[in-house]
């Protein structure tokens, strides 16, 4: 065997991995059925500007281990996500906070937001929330739920809220001060120069090839390794054989504009059941409008993203963690944990809503232990 670790896949969890892997000394080969390395945070440079491939990623974390080993390979900026939401074209501040309450009810001191909440939250009678419509209406009430939450979510799942787990909507923040900052991170921002260039310099020494399917090559690919770890859907990985998993896809379109400026902002959500893309991308917002240089860049890229349900040939993007779906996924991972010298990690083989922090975390953890 030629190498200690196969690794399928060079998105976070594989890189990390591969980069951990290969600073202990051991032989790893990485390889990727795309044309391309960094998985879902790729990024592509047009005109100037980091166009986010697969979908908008911000970097944010609680985690200082995870922070010091990822600045190992890039330097971040200061960008903070402040998503605006677009319902029927009135414009709302994200996450949930005092601009959002003020926008919505006139208030204008906490204690007069928090009782609007409490008195619609007492008007739907919902005690002890069983789904992500009675969580957000407990967390937020009826108002914000119905023009911020209920159509988003529904496109962005093609489910209805109540058939969907409530953590999806703890995700976000509620908050009684003025703060537009997402999340609640300590550690948040985008890597200069692209995650392409971060992902390129974890991988600085590791031998890569890419456009090579695992899974249509497996048996001979497996021979060249001790160890393979796969970063894949889980559920292809045994060939279907108890079913597929569900996913959400996404589809992007991307439009170049020879103007500044689309929309004022990295991102706004269209909240609204009727408008068919999600939320709109306008990628310079991400490093300021600004080139490396620290100059003005004359043209934007947007992106419009479309929410659908996966099929055999599309891209995965979200794990759909509702019961039927984890009820499946608990059988494939026996099966996985039969699987002698295989590691199943990441978004995909874990069939969990991993953040990046959470992916190179879990990675981290998984390498000190195989090394
Ligand atoms: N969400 C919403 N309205 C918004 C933004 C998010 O209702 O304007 C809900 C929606 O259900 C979504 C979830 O919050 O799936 C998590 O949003 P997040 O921004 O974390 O999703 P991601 O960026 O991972 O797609």
């Amino acid at each position: 065997m030629k190498y200690n670790y196969l690794v399928v896949g060079s998105g976070l969890y594989g890189a990390t991995f591969a980069q951990r892997a290969h600073a202990a000394g051991k032989s790893v080969l990485v390889i990727d059925k795309r044309p391309h390395i960094a998985g879902n945070v790729y990024t592509e440079r047009v005109e100037g500007i980091n166009v986010h491939k697969y979908g908008a990623h911000i970097f944010h974390t609680n985690n200082k281990t995870v922070w010091n080993y990822l600045n190992q390979f890039a330097e971040f900026n200061r960008f903070t996500n402040s998503p605006v939401a677009n319902y029927k074209g009135e414009l709302y501040s994200l996450p949930f906070n005092m601009y959002t309450f003020n926008k919505m009810w006139g208030v204008t001191t906490p204690e007069e937001a928090a009782a609007k909440i409490e008195e619609q939250r007492k008007a739907s009678g919902i005690t002890n929330p069983r789904n992500l419509e009675e969580q957000a209406i407990s967390l937020v009430g009826t108002d914000i739920y119905q023009k911020l939450i209920k159509g988003y979510t529904e496109k962005q799942w093609g489910r209805d809220c109540k058939d969907l787990p409530s953590f999806i909507i703890k995700r976000l923040p509620v908050r009684l001060t003025f703060d537009n900052n997402y999340f609640n991170a300590l550690y948040q921002g985008i890597p200069v120069g692209g995650y392409t260039k971060m992902v390129e310099n974890m991988l600085d020494g590791v031998e890569v090839r890419l456009g090579v399917d695992y899974l249509e090559y497996k048996a001979e690919l497996d021979k060249l390794a001790e160890t393979v770890v796969y970063t894949g859907p889980i559920d292809a990985y045994f060939g279907y054989k108890l079913g597929y998993l569900e996913y959400r896809s996404v589809r992007f379109e991307t439009e170049l504009f020879d103007k500044p400026n689309f929309q004022g902002n990295a991102a706004v959500n269209y909240t609204d059941r009727e408008t068919p893309w999600t939320r709109i991308i306008e990628h310079k917002w991400f490093e300021f409008g600004k080139d490396e240089q620290g100059n003005d860049l004359p043209k934007t890229v947007i992106s419009r993203e479309y929410s659908s349900e996966w099929k055999p040939g599309d891209e995965p993007y979200y794990p759909v963690n509702d019961e039927k779906n984890s009820a499946l996924y608990a059988e494939y991972k026996k099966l996985a944990d039969a699987e002698k010298n295989v590691v199943f990690g990441g978004r995909l083989a874990e069939y969990k809503y991993y953040d990046m922090d959470q992916i190179v975390a879990e990675a981290l953890k998984k390498c000190l232990v195989a090394n």
